[in-house]
């Protein structure tokens, strides 16, 4: 079974589940506007404290096309932005954007510099030590991007002596050591100086999700392109503090309530779906038990 299958099965059963949750209904209605009127929350919850302060800060990336971006008129875009503004959007409070690279996602929730993190954030047990995630929201595979004009490198296994750049901090930047063990990997603290050295001839691959290559890719089309299978799972999940029960219910039954409400559907829409004609199912919540 390929990992393109084992994705797509992901996906069906993703969907099973999503119809299962669908007949429990939610909470407080399925109210869609950003007009209507917001649940208060208790002053000692998180909700209730993000409330209080009137801005909830999220940790997001800035040079990932589609999923977290700054644009050159300052604004910041893609689909990890706009969950997070969903989510302020139900708590009713405005949202600041900074920008969280992937090694200081943890020490961020940590030292309370976010209220959360929406960047891109693989769920996995090794994170799940030090901080909690709900969702996930999104689900894509690590993979390969190389220069658009390269026919040397068609997949991981075409990496022996190769220079693969990737990001401190990442899932891929650690899957790539076993999958390519010859590889010289160089690691950058974000993607964008990745594909910039690419693009230079200063390396000879990128690897990291599929969906941020992609993404890489929809900006430069003529100068990069993927290749090869997909060969990790890569669940996204909001990062936030571990232990905090109440809110990590609260966004996993906000995540459900906007896959069911068609909200999830369209800021995929607005984003990936700008450039990519097949979207992705959305993957079932895993309200797993914090340890
Ligand atoms: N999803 C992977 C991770 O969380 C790679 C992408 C990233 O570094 O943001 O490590």
């Amino acid at each position: 079974m390929t990992p393109r299958t084992r994705l797509r099965i992901g996906a069906t059963l993703a969907a099973v589940a999503l119809a299962a949750t669908a007949c429990g209904g939610s909470s407080d209605g399925d109210d869609l506007g950003s007009d209507d009127k917001k649940p208060t929350f208790a002053s000692d919850t998180t909700m209730g404290k993000i409330q209080a302060k009137g801005t909830m800060t999220v940790g997001t990336k800035f040079d990932q096309p589609l999923y977290g971006e700054k644009t050159l008129s300052g604004d910041v875009e893609g689909f990890d932005v706009e969950i997070a503004r969903l989510i302020a959007d139900e708590l009713g409070v405005k949202v600041n954007f900074v920008e969280a690279v992937s090694k200081n996602r943890e020490p961020f929730i940590q030292n309370g510099n976010v209220d959360i993190v929406v960047a891109t954030y693989t769920i996995n047990d090794k994170r799940k030590k030090i901080v909690d995630f709900a969702g996930p929201y999104y689900q894509t595979g690590q993979s390969l991007m190389v220069r658009k004009d390269d026919s040397a490198i068609n997949s991981k296994d075409d990496l022996a002596g190769k220079k693969v750049c990737s990001v401190e901090g990442s899932t891929p930047a650690e899957r790539i050591k076993t999958e390519a063990p010859k590889a010289l990997v160089t690691l950058f603290d974000a993607y964008g100086k990745c594909a910039t050295a690419l693009e230079n001839k200063q390396v000879d691959a990128v690897t990291t999700d599929e969906a941020i290559l992609l993404g890489l890719v929809s900006k430069k089309p003529d100068a990069y392109k993927v290749v090869g299978e997909t060969f990790s799972e890569e669940p996204y999940g909001i990062g936030l503090k571990k232990g905090d029960q109440a809110f990590r219910d609260f966004l996993n039954d906000f995540v459900e309530k906007i896959y069911e409400d068609g909200r999830w559907k369209k800021a995929l829409e607005k984003t990936v779906g700008k450039v990519q004609d097949s979207l992705p199912e959305p993957p079932a919540v895993d309200r797993y038990t914090s340890a």
